[in-house]
């Protein structure tokens, strides 16, 4: 059978090879670490760099097609693979999504609103940024990701002590926009340009990282949700994207929409779909890649999913693990573990979803786990 390839051992990675072997393909994984999430599972694990010549001609030569399941993937290594190999995403298509100046310039293009926001690159730039972007959040254009690369700044004197800690790399300035709450919508568009996308995804963020979502009826005004899917598909399509596409929304007080970022591969506020719809995003990565026919995902149970944070392990003083049989002992809780070796506060260790006919089950059941695992509640 054929082999699909991907970039990263992650737990998206690892999520994407489950689906892949689940619809008779073998995988392969490109990452340096020996013993990553992903590389574990996989039939084939290439060792090395992201940029290293050798492990990209071993991964195109095992593998027909290639994904990536790690933003940050340099985007040459793409373009290295894409001249053997279909790769998608595009190389280009990351490479924007790599670049929050470029990222927003390309929502803007697509009709989408963004934050007012100011690019900084030089002590010019620094010293013209208009007052009322203050207080504002500082963001490093290139490699944040779960809040880090980020500052809170409320004065001038403030924002540019930030950008001097920042080593004075290109950095985005964002006006601190006040949220009602903030919303996401995964969508997968195949090579003939047809899309489908799971429901709108209401998150709920701690410390910059995401702790809660939440997919079921009422989650989402019904007038927002159409308004985030529209957006979310204008962002696909306006790229000619193939592959599964994630975009990130703030929603204002008087229910105006601000779309902050996108991720062009599966996203942690999709991965209730796993449990919750009949088609995973990871299933989407699979077929747009391999390019099978898309079907619209139907949710067939309201779903809460909690982030499993390596601060769990610690709750008790020393490290220990979690009581998981207590979680399980709970009807609908569906536990994912990444089997990453090392437990470290703030990492992503695995998920929960709790899933139920109604939301309101799917929430008690979710609260319960909360209890039961010593998480702060929601
Ligand atoms: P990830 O890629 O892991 O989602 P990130 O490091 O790229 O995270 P952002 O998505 O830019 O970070 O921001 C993280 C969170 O910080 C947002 O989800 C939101 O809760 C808050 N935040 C970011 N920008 C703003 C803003 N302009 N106004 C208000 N809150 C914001
Ligand atoms: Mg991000
Ligand atoms: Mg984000």
């Amino acid at each position: 059978g054929a082999t699909l390839g991907v970039m990263g051992g992650g737990q998206l990675g690892r999520m994407f090879v489950h689906a892949a072997q689940a619809l008779g393909y073998s995988t392969a994984v490109l990452d340096a670490d020996a013993d990553s999430p992903a590389g574990r599972v996989s039939h084939h694990h290439v060792r090395t760099g992201y940029l290293d010549e050798t492990g990209l001609r071993d991964l195109a030569q095992a593998a027909q097609a290639i994904t990536t399941e790690f933003e940050n993937v340099p985007a040459q290594a793409l373009r290295t693979l894409a001249a053997q190999r279909p790769v998608h995403p595009s190389a280009d298509a990351v490479a924007v999504a790599q670049d929050r100046t470029q990222e927003k310039a390309h929502f803007t293009r697509c009709g989408v609103p963004v934050a007012p926001h100011a690019v900084i690159e030089t002590p010019e730039q620094l010293a013209a940024v208009r007052a009322d972007l203050l207080p504002g959040i500082l963001k490093t254009a290139r490699l944040g990701y779960d809040g880090k690369g980020q500052a809170r700044v409320d004065s001038p004197q403030a924002l540019a002590a930030a950008w001097d800690r920042m080593q004075r790399v290109p950095c985005v300035l964002e006006k601190l926009l006040p949220l009602a709450f903030e919303c996401s919508v995964v969508v997968a568009r195949g090579v003939d340009g047809a899309m489908v996308n799971l429901p709108v995804q209401r998150n709920l963020h701690r410390d910059g990282i995401l702790a809660v979502t939440e997919v079921g009826a009422g989650v989402v005004p019904d007038d927002v949700a159409q308004r985030a899917v529209e957006a979310t598909r204008a962002v696909a399509q306006g790229i000619g994207y193939v592959g599964v596409l994630c975009v990130e929304f703030f929603v204002l007080h008087d229910g105006a929409l601000v779309v902050n970022e996108m991720a062009p591969r599966p996203h942690n506020s999709g991965h209730w779909s796993i449990d919750g719809a009949d088609v995973s995003q990871f299933e989407l990565q699979v077929r747009t890649l391999a390019g099978l026919p898309l079907v619209q995902p139907r949710q067939h149970s309201a779903a809460v999913m909690l982030n499993l944070l390596g601060d769990l392990w610690f709750t008790h003083g020393s490290e220990r693990e979690p009581a998981w049989a207590d979680v399980l002992a709970l009807p609908g809780a569906h536990l994912h573990l990444y089997g990453k070796a090392e437990a470290r506060p703030g990492r992503k260790m695995g998920h929960l979803t709790c899933t139920a006919a109604h939301l309101a089950d799917a929430r008690a059941t979710a609260r319960r786990a909360c209890e039961v695992l010593g998480l702060e509640g929601f």
